[in-house]
């Protein structure tokens, strides 16, 4: 499976950091208007291995905003495998537009109530035969494919990476591809998610477990996916300033606290940052039109 990549680009935001050398985006958002940029590098050894373990389904967990559904759902139909989605929550009576857009790419969904959706790992079993990827793509090989997003641009002049964190797949790729003077620094989306750091040393090579990283887990804005009034205006000037678009649950919270991170000198003058955009645009399809302006 190849990725589109050479739509990739750095989008510079140095007008909105105080005190700072450099400051720019990756935008993995440009590889798909709908498939999530850091999605595509999760599961692409993921895929590679159901592919050569000969299963003919994958099969995978999400929520019915998932970046994940959709881009597995999208990446199966590319490379001719079936998809099933498991979904947390009853069925309700419109499919999000998340969903719609998994079912167009020719996943099958099956929903399951929250309790059902905690007890994973028995289904995994009554269906082995299926190809499983985690809930986001989380796994060793979800790491090592979000390592290779630092090779999309060269990246050696930069002396901190910064990305948005769910179940910190990313992140734990990106600590991996780093270099040494390189500090990579992740802002949860969740609140309150005390396992990330223990969730990200679990999936990076052993060689790269003391390489310099932090989590920062006060930009949340109250919790996964919660998008009060303040984030969209936030969104809205961004965008007007500097043509950036961001999505609802990752990317925004991640520019917002880069931001007050340098508001609050909590970079060194010399330090050059670099900002991935990790994609996840199609979620904000689910606000009411009109709501942001781009
Ligand atoms: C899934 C997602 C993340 C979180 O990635 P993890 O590897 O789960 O930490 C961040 N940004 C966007 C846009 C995403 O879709």
């Amino acid at each position: 499976m190849n990725l589109n990549t050479n739509q990739i680009k750095l989008h510079s935001i140095l007008d909105l950091c105080t005190n700072l050398n450099r400051a720019d985006v990756l935008r993995l958002d440009l590889i798909h208007p709908i498939v999530s940029g850091n999605k595509w590098f999760k599961l692409k050894y993921q895929i590679e291995e159901a592919i050569a373990l000969k299963h003919s389904t994958i099969a995978t967990f999400g929520g019915a905003f998932s970046n994940h559904i959709v881009a597995t759902a999208f990446a199966c139909k590319v490379v001719g495998i079936n998809s099933i989605g498991y979904i947390r929550g009853e069925e309700q009576k419109s499919l999000s537009h998340t969903l719609q857009q998994a079912v167009e790419f020719g996943m099958q969904l099956k929903f399951l109530n929250r309790t059902d959706y905690n007890h994973k790992e028995k289904i995994k079993l009554s269906e082995n035969k299926f190809y499983w990827i985690e809930e986001g793509g989380y796994s060793i090989l979800g790491a090592k494919g979000a390592s290779e997003i630092l090779q999309q641009v060269d990246t050696k002049e930069y002396s901190h990476i910064l990305c948005s964190c769910g179940t910190g797949t990313m992140i734990a790729g990106l600590i991996t591809g780093a270099l040494p003077h390189q500090k990579s620094i992740g802002f949860s989306a969740l609140k309150g998610n005390s396992d990330l750091e223990q969730n990200v040393l679990k999936i990076i090579p052993d060689t790269c477990k003391k390489k310099s990283f932090e989590i920062i887990h006060d930009y949340h804005f109250g919790g996964y996916a919660k998008h009060p009034k303040e984030l969209l205006k936030f969104m809205n000037i961004i965008y007007n300033k500097t043509q950036l678009p961001t999505d609802i649950v990752y990317t925004s919270k991640l520019i917002y606290g880069v931001i007050d991170l340098c508001n609050q000198n909590y970079f060194s003058k010399e330090s050059r940052l670099l900002i991935i955009h990790s994609g996840g645009l199609q979620g904000n399809l689910s606000l009411p039109k009109g709501t942001l302006s781009f």
